[in-house]
């Protein structure tokens, strides 16, 4: 297990048929982060780590020396090794990823929060970034679940996908919870969960009682064993034996009532973020816009445009990470692309979109900015003043310098008829066919 990370450790306990804490057989990375920052799971036993500040609601803090602290080593059967935890505790400090400036431009990172968080909804795989030698500018980094990419007879058929189509997932996802009574019903639900019933609160006060009492014994104990001198600590370990195994049915409830107030409070953050949000159109999002200036030529500009996107990855990222590492648990994708993110155990969430939507949707926003360009471009400009008065075909050619008659049919003619924005001035002699530029109020 040297070198380990946390994948491996999943491998590691998936063949040793350990199952998670929930006693299903898919181990989330974060449970394994959480553990291996635990004691508890490599058998040590920090007695009273938290202590009680306010016996009526049972709230706990962090015992930094108010009151006693008992560590027992080896206390219970470990689940992960001591060494190995050791030894993980040492790379998780190591593996921090410190932001790479450039990083993204040279194709060697990815988003930094996407890492060991986002599986494949068809294998259960974890998905990781694509690691492709080039990296395109039009495209950015991509992710693939790991299994259909790294592994040959895998049977998964998962794609490739663009790291902005998750990026704007969420974002969308986000801007959905604002308006989702959906939502507000996982959220509540979710919570009730955590609560603890009449008759656990019960159980809770009753354990509670036979611990204070068991620390009489033990204090009594000890008494009596130092003034015999140390010679018989059976009762002593008896006591002791009692307390934890009390300790551990209170910790139980304790950590419910943690978690319920964590909870409550990460939810009310995250609806107070949500209902703050201003709507981001797809364009702004994508840092999409034309790539010619107002009254440049399009042709002029047409090869270096060619090679350019219409989307500028380094341009403004408009993807809330802070928002994504804090509320985000883990998020999964399907074949279509279909995104669903986990904001607790048994919450989840995304927008309806699959990839092929927003693959869609990308090439309509092209079209209109395309056609954006076209009606600002030098040509039109020349040809709406020109078109005051209905002119033949032949001389608009002559006037915009276009030699090809495809390209004044496909480019001029047509979508310029089909948008309404010139008129045939019809005449019985094709020879004498005129066009004229349509006055409107509302033009560009
Ligand atoms: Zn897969």
């Amino acid at each position: 297990m040297d070198g380990s990370e946390i994948s491996d450790i999943i491998i590691y306990l998936n063949s040793k048929g350990i199952k998670s804490p929930k006693g299903i057989d898919y181990w989330d990375p974060n449970t394994i982060k959480a553990m291996l920052k635990n004691e508890k799971y490599i058998g040590d036993y920090e007695y009273q780590r938290k202590y009680t500040v306010d016996t009526m609601t049972g709230k706990r803090r962090m015992n930094r020396g108010q009151v006693p602290k008992y560590y027992i080593e080896d206390h219970h059967i470990p689940i992960i090794e001591k060494h190995i935890y050791e030894s993980v505790q040492i790379r998780i400090k190591e593996n921090r990823r410190e932001p790479v400036p450039d990083a993204r431009k040279a194709g060697t990172a990815g988003r930094e929060s996407y890492y060991q968080k986002f599986y494949c909804g068809e294998c259960g795989a974890l998905i990781s970034r694509y690691k492709s030698s080039i990296y395109d500018s039009r495209v950015g980094s991509q992710w693939r679940c790991n299994h259909s990419y790294r592994v040959v007879t895998s049977n998964c058929s998962a794609k490739m996908f663009m790291e902005k189509y998750m990026d704007y997932n969420f974002v969308k996802a986000l801007e959905d919870i604002k308006k989702s009574k959906k939502f507000r019903a996982l959220i509540r639900k979710s919570l009730s969960n955590l609560e603890l019933s009449p008759s656990e609160l019960e159980d809770k006060e009753m354990i509670e009682e036979q611990i204070e009492k068991l620390n009489h014994q033990l204090y009594t104990a000890v008494d009596m064993e130092v003034q015999k001198n140390g010679k018989d600590t059976n009762l002593i370990n008896d006591i002791t034996e009692k307390i934890i195994k009390l300790r551990e049915r209170q910790l139980v409830y304790i950590d419910r009532i943690e978690k319920l107030e964590d909870e409550q409070e990460r939810f009310r953050n995250l609806m107070k973020y949500c209902e703050n949000i201003q709507p981001i159109s797809f364009r702004k999002f994508h840092n999409m816009r034309p790539r010619i200036q107002q009254g440049e030529s399009l042709y002029l500009k047409s090869n270096a445009a060619k090679n350019s996107t219409y989307m500028d990855l380094d341009g403004m990222d408009h993807f809330p990470e802070e928002v994504f590492v804090e509320y985000v648990l883990s998020g999964s994708i399907n074949l279509e692309g279909r995104i669903k993110f986990k904001f607790a155990e048994d919450i989840e969430f995304g927008i309806d979109m699959t990839y092929e939507d927003y693959q869609r949707r990308f090439e309509e926003e092209k079209s209109k900015i395309q056609w954006e360009e076209f009606m600002h471009s030098e040509e039109i400009i020349k040809l709406k003043e020109f078109c005051k008065i209905p002119r033949k075909p032949i001389e608009i050619k002559n006037h915009l310098g276009i030699s090809s008659n495809i390209s004044y049919e496909k480019r001029f003619r047509v979508p310029l008829l089909k948008a309404g924005l010139i008129e045939l001035i019809d005449s019985k002699c094709n020879r004498d066919r005129k066009y004229k530029w349509v006055d409107s109020n509302d033009e560009v």
